[in-house]
């Protein structure tokens, strides 16, 4: 103990000089003098106060005023000041991986140290931590998980919970498990942060926490709706035609029989009338939809280039931030940008993206100023609204939709729509244009259907489904998953719940008394969906790992298969290539990656992504997905060290369909073959529709009864996605659970159908299996 203590003191003195000695250097005054001049500095007495005399406080504070990277980092500092650096162990959690990792690289140059030195991060897969680490920024999910095998959080003695204002599924979840540890931790200090105003909520969650605002300063931004943007812009539009060229949908093509100075008023009018045919009260889902089907898309990408070709031509200098839906759509307008005249010029405007995946490169230049009198300008997706701050934007174009999951317990089905954002998000991205000046936002919908948005956004726990968050809740040992979910801010619908719990029965991750099985125990720390989790755990104990990887990585990053809005037939044809008659998307995205790898061998990977409509991104970040699996499944034991055992039945495509099968049950949907057409239906006879980019799309037939499918996604009509077929023999073999006695009964009857996988060297790999099974289960 004494022993310890000593050190520990030492390694403090020594992170007390080395604290010090920057403060002093130049380069570490003028940091300190950028940080003394945040909002957040002059409560900073304030708010080391409270959270030493409360074990809980609420701060809130507008985006960009100091929370996040420096709250924290007054806790170390002080602590390192006042000699006890190395007794403190902090950590601040952040909902998405890219903000913790360039909050910790921010904070950690603000010290001036390298990233992993006192500062670090870790999230999924991926960390920089040393062991003088004594503020870790991670993921919610990161400490989740820690909390599954470390109850009490032993040795950490600050935890900042960060943007709870956004409702995260892994938020709410952390807070019910805090909450639940508090009272035997007394020491612990549990700071929550949000950027809005409703802190009184988490206050009194809290049993009446005290609340501290951190008052800021920003600058007065305009708001320009539809109709004033249509104005600025519509003198420039000398004849309707062009109208027409700046976007397809009807409500243009309305305009076009339209005087001129008519225009605004009856874009108003008729989006009233649509509201008010409806007849709605207040904002429901159902006007969501109407909403959405109703003005689909006069955010067309190309009033987006009108209102960028605006700024750049009328406005004064300062940099623009895009809103948009999601990574698909920024990276199609980015090359369409790339076309134009002015916004393609790269002497005159700097084109940068910002999303969940970009390279750490890019990101750095996100916050650098551009080149004297080139403009940038940062097509973002949401993430941009809070958890990043870009503090030269004076410009915010606001498309008013955001991609968020919805989920329709009662069809058990997750929906992925853009859907109009709420107005507490419309706010705080308009208020992301006044942080250096005053500035504008263009918002390009009408006022009217802002002021039908939703206040507030509903929490994630509530419209997402939960499976793999139950089989969390049931790894931390809870006795009833609902009775643990009815703690939380706002719980979810015991029907959601139920769904899960069946769920994981279904696939063998809990038992019928809702215990966890072997196989759910390993799923619950696969950091993957259950269900992909288990294909991987499928993939290795048959031997074949690596299509299955690959396919794993593809659907846990995202389809590489691009689908420009305008080269939709093309893009097919190409991905339809690589399908080689085996009706598998799945498939199809292994050879596409196998053949990325060759065309990289020759140096050519540029020009074959090019050629197929396949992301070069994607593919990369595939690649490191894999690794990272691969590592992680070694170290559970569940791979051999030798690559080639893992693979011995890598090309028995029969095998690797089965494999597939086995981890995406029960998403299947059989195949209704009729004259001229196919129709598909699944398990609760639900019809469903092939989503267009699928190889399967194309057939006039197809030679399997089934299709599994990995997702199931409602975009007015319900669609699957990616799928492949497969016949009886493996929907029956393949498709249920992974728990001993079902397996060694499926074992015994795939003996029977030995001819079916045409391998007779299967029959001795059987024995094999039997064994590792057994082995690996009883672990
Ligand atoms: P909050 O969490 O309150 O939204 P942050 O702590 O993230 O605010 O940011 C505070 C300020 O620090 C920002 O306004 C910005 O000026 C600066 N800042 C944050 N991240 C970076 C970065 N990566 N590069 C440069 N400046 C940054
Ligand atoms: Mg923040």
């Amino acid at each position: 103990g004494s022993v310890m203590e000593k050190v520990l003191q030492r390694r403090s003195l020594r992170m007390r000089n080395m604290q010090r000695s920057w403060q002093e250097s130049p380069e570490g005054r003028r940091m300190l003098d950028f940080r003394k001049s945040l909002p957040a500095f002059r409560e900073k007495e304030r708010l080391l106060q409270a959270i030493a005399r409360n074990q809980v406080v609420v701060i809130s504070g507008e985006t960009g005023c100091g929370k996040t990277t420096q709250l924290p980092q007054y806790i170390l500092e002080s602590e390192i000041e006042s000699g006890r650096g190395a007794f403190c162990s902090i950590i601040c959690t952040q909902p998405r991986r890219i903000s913790a990792m360039t909050v910790s690289e921010r904070v950690s140059s603000e010290r001036g140290e390298p990233l992993g030195e006192s500062v670090g991060y870790k999230v999924r897969l991926e960390g920089m931590k040393g062991k003088n680490t004594h503020l870790l920024f991670c993921t919610s999910g990161i400490l989740l998980r820690r909390l599954l095998s470390d109850r009490n959080l032993d040795g950490i003695t600050h935890v900042f919970v960060d943007e709870i204002h956004e409702r995260g599924m892994n938020e709410d979840f952390l807070l019910i498990v805090l909450k639940d540890l508090l009272p035997r931790r007394r020491d612990l200090r549990l700071i929550l942060m949000s950027a809005t105003l409703n802190a009184d909520l988490f206050s009194s969650y809290f049993g009446g926490a005290p609340m501290i605002r951190i008052p800021g300063f920003t600058y007065p931004v305009r708001a320009l709706f539809l109709e004033d943007i249509l104005e600025m812009t519509g003198y420039r539009l000398s004849s309707f035609n062009q109208i027409d060229d700046y976007g397809q949908e009807k409500m243009w093509k309305t305009q076009k029989q339209l005087a001129p100075r008519k225009r605004k008023n009856q874009i108003t009018t008729l989006v009233e009338e649509a509201l008010n045919k409806s007849n709605f009260e207040n904002y429901s889902s159902r006007v969501h939809e109407s909403l959405s089907s109703w003005i689909p898309d006069c955010i067309g990408f190309n009033l987006i280039e009108a209102v960028l070709c605006h700024i750049c031509r009328k406005e004064r200098l300062g940099a623009v931030l895009v809103f948009m839906t999601g990574w698909e759509d920024i990276s199609c307008l980015r090359d369409q940008l790339k076309a134009h005249p002015l916004l393609g010029d790269p002497n005159r405007v700097l084109v940068l993206t910002c999303h969940g995946s970009m390279a750490t490169a890019e990101q750095k230049l996100i916050f650098e100023k551009p080149p004297p009198n080139v403009r940038k300008v940062v097509l973002a997706t949401n993430m941009a609204e809070a958890s990043i701050t870009i503090n030269d934007i004076v410009f915010v174009v606001d498309c008013g939709k955001a991609k968020e999951t919805t989920y329709d317990a009662l069809n058990n089905t997750p929906c992925l729509l853009p859907s109009w954002i709420s107005q507490a998000s419309a706010r705080q991205r308009r208020g992301r244009a006044g942080r250096v000046q005053p500035g504008e936002c263009y918002h390009l919908y009408p006022q009217c259907v802002y002021e039908a948005f939703a206040e507030y956004q509903l929490p994630e726990l509530l419209r997402t489904p939960l499976n793999s968050l139950c089989l969390q809740i049931k790894s931390l040992q809870v006795e009833s998953i609902g009775g643990f979910l009815s703690a939380a801010l706002q719980p979810p619908e015991p029907l959601a719940v139920q769904n899960a719990v069946d769920f994981l029965k279904m696939i063998g991750a809990l038992d019928e008394n809702e215990n966890l099985t072997h196989l759910g125990k390993f799923l619950s720390v696969l950091p993957v969906d259950p269900k992909l989790g288990k294909m991987l755990i499928m993939g290795a104990i048959f031997r074949c790992f690596d299509p299955i990887l690959t396919v794993v990585a593809g659907l846990s990053v995202r389809d590489p298969f691009l689908l420009p809005q305008d080269k939709k037939d093309l893009a097919g044809t190409a991905k339809s290539r690589f399908s080689a008659k085996d009706y598998s998307d799945h498939m199809a995205l292994v050879r596409a990656f196998e053949g990325w790898k060759d065309a990289e061998r020759e140096g050519s990977a540029y020009e074959y992504c090019w050629r197929n409509f396949l992301s070069l991104q994607t593919l990369q970040a595939i690649h490191s997905l894999r690794k990272q699996f691969t590592y992680i499944l070694k170290d559970a034991g569940l791979l051999d060290t030798d690559g080639a055992t893992n693979n011995r039945l890598s090309h028995n495509q029969s095998l690797v369909r089965a494999v597939i099968c086995s981890g995406l049950f029960p998403g299947i949907a059989s195949v209704v073959h009729r004259e001229t057409s196919m129709s598909f239906k699944t398990m609760d006879d639900g019809q469903v529709l092939l989503y267009g980019n699928s190889v399967n799309a194309r057939y006039q037939t197809i030679q399997y009864p089934w299709l599994v499918f990995g997702e199931k996604v409602k975009v007015n009509t319900v669609f699957i996605r990616d799928s492949t077929g497969v016949s009886d023999s493996i929907l029956i073999l393949f498709g249920g659970k992974l728990d001993y006695g079902a397996m060694a009964g499926n074992l015994k009857m795939l003996e029977g159908y030995i001819d079916f996988f045409m391998d007779p060297s299967l029959a001795e790999c059987y024995v094999k299996l039997k064994e590792e099974l057994e082995k690996l289960l009883q672990k």
